[in-house]
């Protein structure tokens, strides 16, 4: 397949790449990688990783080689108001040795060294693809350890081969099932409340959306996972009904806890003024209480009250300007051609890590023709087609930053790195404010210039 300037992409990878308004097959996506493409996708551990991380109060162990472990909070957005052992990215440290003879008993040491030390109420330990690989039994190592400690010890089935950062999200749900399912016999009698799922406190973003929720009257049970500690998962199954924000990493869920508790759910997005407005009258309405419903619209019309005027004044200097975005999740993708609707901005690029069928259909019928659409992209893709369309800015992840800047294009961090809060109202604010500092920043045309 030839872009316009005539450079070389992957054969396989042409069904994962669509442009708007030209006549091509279905968006091919919800598939392992082609072979030699470079993905920016994550890896299975990675994505279990990502929604188990923030149960604060748990030990996060790594059954693998160092490397592995890199991934700690220090190099997530994810807020605690309590516990902090999540803070910790602790491993099995795998060496030569382990690798021909097994590691089953060093796993079994580290465990109990760190139940010793940290006394915690839950610790969960991860697959990697060395592990994966000798065949070492975590289910009995932990099934053992969780009756010498009597405390919840459960493995994360998370080979980083074993499929795609979706398979990791889907591990991860199961995992959590079985967490409500070790506190709950019988169900807690409680005042019905409602889960938030798909929320991982980057930023403390859950409490900008739990201060909202309060504010309606609206009890929340159990977010899913940001913030939150074992005991809070384990209140979720007696909730009223869950909102999923992230679908890709927590829908497996709600569609699980809806078949075993009978919990219904449905989508949220707090991205943006018109889909945050729009997610608490729906949360709002659920609920069935006219009171609710009157204080939620008190709310929307306070909060935006107080925020479009900002975003009128960034709209004004950012209109007509063009963004790429790639990101995790197609939830994401979707509010941003929203928000950034809002701004005045046209999104002439877009494409997502895991973004499901339905999802990319919502995509294609919200951008203009001649937009982009990609999915589990590599980066010389990403690359080729910023340029191509004339992007004046990225939205990306950790990964994506480089790729924006040796181009000279404006960047803005939307992933769970990110230290500043983009959900609500007050997000809509910060999100217009990042976007207009980064893309009306003179540095740019120096790059350029100096490139
Ligand atoms: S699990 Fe495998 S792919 Fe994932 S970080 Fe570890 S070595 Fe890399």
């Amino acid at each position: 397949m030839k872009t316009d300037r005539g450079e070389t992409l992957l054969k396989a990878r042409t069904g994962f790449i669509r442009t708007k308004g030209e006549r091509m097959p279905t968006q091919s996506c919800e598939a392992d990688s082609v072979s030699g493409s470079v993905s920016q996708r994550a890896c299975v551990y990675c994505g279990a990783r990502v929604v188990l991380n923030p149960i604060t109060d748990a030990v996060h162990l790594v059954h693998g080689p160092i490397g592995c472990a890199s991934y700690t909070f220090d190099i997530r957005g994810s807020l605690s108001s309590g516990a902090e052992l999540y803070r910790y990215s602790f491993s099995t440290d795998l060496k030569e040795q382990d690798i021909i003879f097994g590691g089953e008993r060093k796993l079994a040491a580290a465990i109990d060294e760190l139940v010793q030390k940290y006394h915690p109420p839950l610790v969960l330990v991860y697959s990697t693809c060395v592990a994966g690989v000798i065949g070492d039994d975590l289910e009995a190592v932990c099934r053992a350890a969780a009756q010498r400690h009597g405390i919840a010890v459960l493995p994360v089935e998370s080979s980083g081969f074993a499929g795609n950062k979706s398979e990791g999200y889907r591990v991860a749900c199961e995992v959590l099932m079985r967490l409500m399912e070790a506190g709950n016999s019988p169900l807690p009698a409680m005042e019905p409340g409602i889960n938030y799922l798909g929320d991982y406190n980057l930023a403390g973003e859950l409490w900008i959306i739990g201060g909202y929720l309060r504010r309606m009257g609206v009890k929340l049970n159990a977010a899913f996972t940001g913030d939150s500690s074992l005991k809070a998962l384990q209140t979720a199954p007696a909730a009223a009904f869950n909102i999923v924000q992230c679908a890709g990493s927590m829908g497996y869920l709600a569609k699980r806890m809806q078949e075993r508790y009978g919990i219904p759910f449905f989508h949220v997005s707090f991205l943006g003024l018109q889909d945050s407005a729009d997610s608490l009258r729906l949360i709002a309405s659920a609920t069935g209480d006219e009171e609710v419903m009157a204080r939620t619209e008190e709310l929307i019309a306070e909060e935006a009250g107080q925020a479009e005027p900002f975003i009128q004044a960034y709209r004004d200097k950012l209109s007509g300007k063009k963004a790429a975005v790639y990101v995790g999740g197609g939830f994401k993708a979707i509010s941003l051609i929203k928000q950034f609707r809002e701004l005045g901005v046209e999104v002439v690029m877009i494409g997502t890590q895991t973004g499901r069928k339905e999802e990319y259909d919502e995509i294609h019928n919200l951008v203009e023709d001649g937009t982009v659409i990609l999915d589990d992209a590599n980066p010389a893709e990403l690359e080729r087609f910023m340029s191509r369309q004339g992007a004046d800015l990225l939205v990306g992840g950790v990964k994506e930053r480089p790729l924006a800047y040796k181009l000279g294009v404006a960047f803005i961090d939307h992933n769970h790195d990110r230290k500043h809060p983009l959900s609500g109202f007050e997000g809509a604010v910060h999100f217009a404010r990042e976007v207009y500092h980064t893309v009306c920043s003179p540095v740019w045309k120096y790059v350029k210039q100096g490139g």
